[in-house]
């Protein structure tokens, strides 16, 4: 059982997330629904695993990275109920971008069988998580957390504390909110400055060294051609699709809600990557959204 790891779902993130385990010489046992993933990790090391039940057995450390809530609750706790299958010793991290209710849930639900449950929602992206060097939002009880760091640290080079469970996701959707309105911002500048002639190559290195300058521009730029192997120089493909964004930015908006906050940034990116979803793009990677500015013109 020591130094095993059942890892859920092998998509964009966590496949390299659980290569850079089996890298760190950890024995990791995945599953994923989706049978070329599957094949694509098992080619890196990764065990085949053909059910969840299967993955967890002499698990040592349970982590998963799925697209929402749903697939979070029916893994462990509705469909497979997986907490009834889980080692007694063995530690939950929860990694996906879930709401703070349902990873709330989730982890009293583990608790409640005696298992050790966290959240840990991660930001870097896939040029992060292949590189192992995302941030990881940890919730939940601080001796699990620091359990969880024996592993974390083979993923991740920033490893934070933010509360108890919930705290972590309500973390992550700050940044995500946060992200989200700086690359609208910079997809919008950059076209103004196309439109009226500038190279946007010229005009990426001018607002780098400016008052303007941000993440999305200087690490992810959304124009076509100015950076390499980032989504925008690939069609869009691979990254983080624009579903996964509207997704945390209705998680902001949700928690806006309940808290009576005014977030109109928030909300205004909200919709303008739903519209963007809606026109056919949910597939693209979030920096897609430039797109939506030049078909304006
Ligand atoms: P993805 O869609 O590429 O991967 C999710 C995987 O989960 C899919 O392969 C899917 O088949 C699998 N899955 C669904 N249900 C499952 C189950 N019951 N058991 C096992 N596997 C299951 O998404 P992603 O981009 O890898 O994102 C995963 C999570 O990480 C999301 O919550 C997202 O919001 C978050 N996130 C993504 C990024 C990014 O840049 N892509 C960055 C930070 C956080």
């Amino acid at each position: 059982m020591d130094k095993t790891v059942a890892f859920f779902g092998l998509g964009h993130m966590g496949a390299p997330m659980s290569f850079n385990l089996v890298k760190a010489g950890f024995r990791v046992k995945g599953f994923d629904p989706v049978a070329d993933l599957l094949d694509h990790a098992c080619s890196q090391g990764v065990e085949r695993c053909v059910s969840p039940q299967e993955a967890v057995k002499d698990a040592e450390f349970v982590i998963s990275m799925l697209p929402h809530d749903t697939a979070v609750e029916s893994l462990y706790i509705d469909e497979e109920r997986l907490l009834d299958e889980i080692e007694k010793t063995s530690l939950i991290i929860e990694c996906s971008t879930i709401s703070a209710t349902s990873s709330k849930r989730l982890i009293s639900a583990a608790n409640d069988k005696g298992l050790q449950a966290i959240e840990a929602p991660v930001s870097g992206g896939v040029t992060g998580a292949a590189a192992g060097t995302l941030s990881f939002m940890c919730g939940g009880d601080d001796s699990s957390v620091k359990r969880a760091r024996v592993i974390l640290q083979h993923m991740g080079t920033n490893i934070f504390y933010a509360g108890t469970a919930g705290a972590g996701q309500t973390a992550k959707i700050c940044n995500n909110m946060l992200l989200a309105v700086h690359m609208i911002g910079t997809a919008e500048a950059l076209q103004l400055g196309v439109d009226n002639g500038l190279d946007p190559k010229v005009l990426t290195e001018i607002i780098s060294k400016s008052s303007g300058s941000n993440w999305s521009l200087q690490n992810y730029n959304p124009y076509p051609g100015v950076m390499e192997n980032v989504p925008a120089s690939k069609h869009y493909a691979g990254g983080f699709m624009v579903k996964l964004m509207s997704k945390d930015l209705g998680l902001a908006q949700q928690a806006a809600n309940a808290s009576r906050s005014y977030t109109p940034l928030g909300s205004l990116a909200r919709n303008l990557y739903g519209l963007h979803s809606l026109a056919g793009n949910e597939e693209l990677d979030f920096s897609s959204i430039q797109q939506l500015f030049q078909e304006s013109c």
